[in-house]
């Protein structure tokens, strides 16, 4: 009854052997900058924007700095500026409201619905009310909205859709590829997204200006050259030119540490969503406890579970933090008057004109959330499902 979970929720895999390896290599050869090659050769880095391309049917990739770079450079490849409103979603983490302030662009947050993703009917209600004609769709803990009402909604109203994938790499909405449905797909490769090397984002598009822009604003120079996955060279004749160069590449080195982590992705995809089941499975049936259940069109990438206690008050929602941190489980709650760690709200970011959003505030005031790192077992799930149910019980009954 009193067993106490002894795993580290944020101990990621290490980098697999053949991923150092390739690294290695490229620190004994020294050319780390993605523009340093030799006669002949492909960089690292533009071999993996070919085979991230490939990964997700896309004409180009790019490769950057980080994925908040990215979902910057996207807005800016499209041409918003200072002083235009962006729609996103109001659940979401603070680098998405922050590429919007990054290019002088004010957030209009839109609602969220108790399945965790945007409310279309808030958006449409914001499309109209903003006259933003960007939407930067965060699919934020991996919860895919219908992807195909949306862009039906955002196609009819001309609204570009920019897709954060930075939890959904990995993921499909009816079989295509999350990133594929906007004209541009942002992922991260932040330690602690799908692929690890430390720090880095990849863009996808096909649209060849968007592309050959987003190149420019990363740091290409006139080497654009070499960008095998990259817009073709026409595209190039004013942009090279029009664009400022707002350094932000990505090097050979993390290049070299994702490419063996991509042929994995679909493996450990996999071992996410399993680790998933086990804990919902462990969940489920718990009084008090809301599952957010998935639709059918998702196939998702389990990296992380979250579930609803709707009637808890705050004190409640406090306790059940308190008691199952005290038995080694570590839950995040996202309805905390203050922001702690990664986690925070649209009213902590103090540099966004303060929106009412009521639904939102009443579905995060209830929200627990959890990562499920690859180094759990799926016992070790077992085992924290059953923590959580026990203590939730006890704070439920306790009433
Ligand atoms: C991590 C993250 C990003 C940005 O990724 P970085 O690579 O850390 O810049 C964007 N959106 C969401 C929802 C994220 O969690």
């Amino acid at each position: 009854m009193s067993d106490k979970f002894t795993g580290n929720f944020t101990q990621q895999q290490p980098i697999p052997e053949d991923a150092i390896e390739a690294a290695v290599r490229v620190m004994r050869h020294g050319r780390l900058h993605r523009y340093n090659v030799v006669a002949g050769e492909k960089s690292e880095t533009a071999l993996l924007e070919e085979e991230f391309a490939r990964y997700v049917g896309a004409k180009y990739c790019l490769a950057v700095a980080s994925g908040g770079y990215a979902l910057a450079a996207a807005l800016r490849a499209l041409g918003v500026g200072v002083g235009d409103t962006v729609l996103t979603n109001a659940f979401t983490l603070a680098p998405v409201p922050g590429a919007i302030a990054n290019v002088g662009a004010k957030p209009v947050f839109v609602e969220t619905t108790q399945s965790l993703v945007m409310d279309l009917d808030d958006l449409r209600a914001k499309i109209a009310s903003s006259g933003a004609r960007v939407l930067m769709l965060s699919h934020m803990r991996g919860h895919l909205v219908d992807m195909d009402a949306l862009m039906e909604i955002c196609n009819a109203a001309d609204v570009q859709v920019i897709e954060d994938c930075a939890h959904t790499m990995g993921a499909f909405w009816n079989d295509v590829p999350s990133g594929r449905h906007g004209v541009v797909g942002c992922y991260s490769t932040q330690t602690f997204k799908h692929m690890n090397s430390g720090e880095g984002g990849l863009l996808v598009t096909d649209d060849a200006e968007v592309m050959a822009r987003a190149t420019m604003l990363s740091g290409s120079y006139m080497l654009y050259d070499g960008h095998s996955a990259g817009a073709p060279a026409e595209t190039f004749k004013d942009i090279r030119l029009d664009t400022p160069n707002c350094s932000g590449r990505m090097d050979n080195l993390r290049a070299a540490i994702l490419r063996p982590q991509l042929r994995d992705l679909d493996t450990q995809v996999a071992a996410w969503n399993a680790r998933y089941d086990a804990v919902e499975n462990g969940l489920r049936n718990t009084p008090a406890l809301q599952i957010v259940e998935r639709p059918s069109g998702e196939r998702m990438v389990g990296s992380s579970i979250q579930f609803l206690l709707p009637d808890f008050s705050q004190s409640q929602m406090r306790d059940v933090l308190k008691r199952c941190a005290v038995r080694g489980v570590e839950l995040k709650w996202f309805g905390g008057d203050e922001p702690t760690g990664f986690t925070s709200r649209h009213n902590s970011w103090r540099y966004v004109d303060p929106q009412e959003l009521p639904n939102t505030d009443r579905i995060l005031a209830g929200l627990i959330d959890m990562r499920l790192p690859l180094t759990f077992s799926l016992d070790d799930c077992a085992q924290i499902a059953r923590i959580i149910r026990e203590e939730v019980g006890v704070v439920h009954q306790a009433g």
